[in-house]
């Protein structure tokens, strides 16, 4: 004789019990996650300080008269062009620091295939040119 016990047993490790347990199982674990993220105070804080802290970003100036290039600190969702630290127009665009460990200067990103750096002439590939063109 199966007592009450044993059939709930039964239906648990049934097709039906075992895709309800796994329900249960996924809401219990996603209740977790997000009472984590959006409870604690300490992810918050940290949160927060990330977006004050902004990022910093190498950049050059397309202003002709200024040419400026370095790094820049922009918002956490700035956007470009930003503001030129050194000539103070919205003509700050995403630079390009050079890689070569002789030279490592930042010049105005490329959008074409093939680029060069202007001051060691390294050769660039544009692996992202032509990417979003239709
Ligand atoms: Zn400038
Ligand atoms: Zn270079």
């Amino acid at each position: 004789m199966a007592s009450e016990g044993g059939g709930i047993r039964e239906w648990i490790n049934g097709p039906v019990g075992k895709w309800v347990v796994g329900v249960v199982v996924v809401l219990l674990v996603g209740g977790a996650v997000a009472m984590w993220v959006f409870r604690s105070p300490g992810q918050q804080a940290e949160v927060e300080r990330v977006k004050q802290m902004g990022r910093k970003h190498p950049y050059a100036c397309l202003n002709k008269d200024c040419g400026a290039t370095g790094i820049i600190q922009v918002a956490w969702d700035a956007t470009y062009p930003a503001e030129c630290p050194v000539c103070h127009r919205k003509q700050a665009m995403t630079g390009f620091k050079c890689v070569n460990p002789s030279c490592g200067k930042i010049f105005a990103q490329s959008d074409k295939s093939v680029f060069f750096c202007p001051y060691c002439n390294k050769k660039y590939t544009n692996i992202m040119a032509g990417q979003n063109r239709p």
